[in-house]
């Protein structure tokens, strides 16, 4: 076996992967979009939002994206936002809610 690390193609799946297999490019998820795992999708009210950044935070995925401490009127990054929900449910405003994927259109703001 080769010790040399084996890169993944972006739109590689999990069957492609070395069973027990590392990834040993740190930061390299953001070449790989899990918008297929995603039932739902998030839709921020930008008017009720305070910018407290929970959603920011919180999001595993780094998908809510924010600009100069911002996230209203910010788009969610539907290549690397997998539905969780986490950013609907610590949003202390509930201003974040989830629809189905299958209903989706474009909001212009991150859903
Ligand atoms: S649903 Fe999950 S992955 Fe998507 S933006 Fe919210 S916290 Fe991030
Ligand atoms: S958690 Fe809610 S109130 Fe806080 S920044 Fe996110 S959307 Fe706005």
């Amino acid at each position: 076996m080769s010790d040399e690390p084996k890169v993944y193609a972006p739109d590689a799946g999990w069957r492609d992967m070395a069973e027990g297999g590392i990834i040993p490019q740190a930061g390299n998820a953001v070449l790989y979009s899990v918008a297929g795992w995603r039932l739902e999708y998030p839709v921020r009210d930008n008017e009720a939002c305070i910018d407290c950044l929970f959603c920011w935070a919180y999001c595993p995925d780094e998908a809510v994206l924010q600009v100069g401490g911002s996230v209203k009127g910010q788009p969610i990054d539907m290549e690397h936002c997998k539905g969780c929900t986490i950013c609907a449910r610590v949003c202390p405003k509930d201003c974040i809610s989830m629809h189905p994927e299958s209903e989706r259109v474009e909001h212009g703001q991150g859903g």
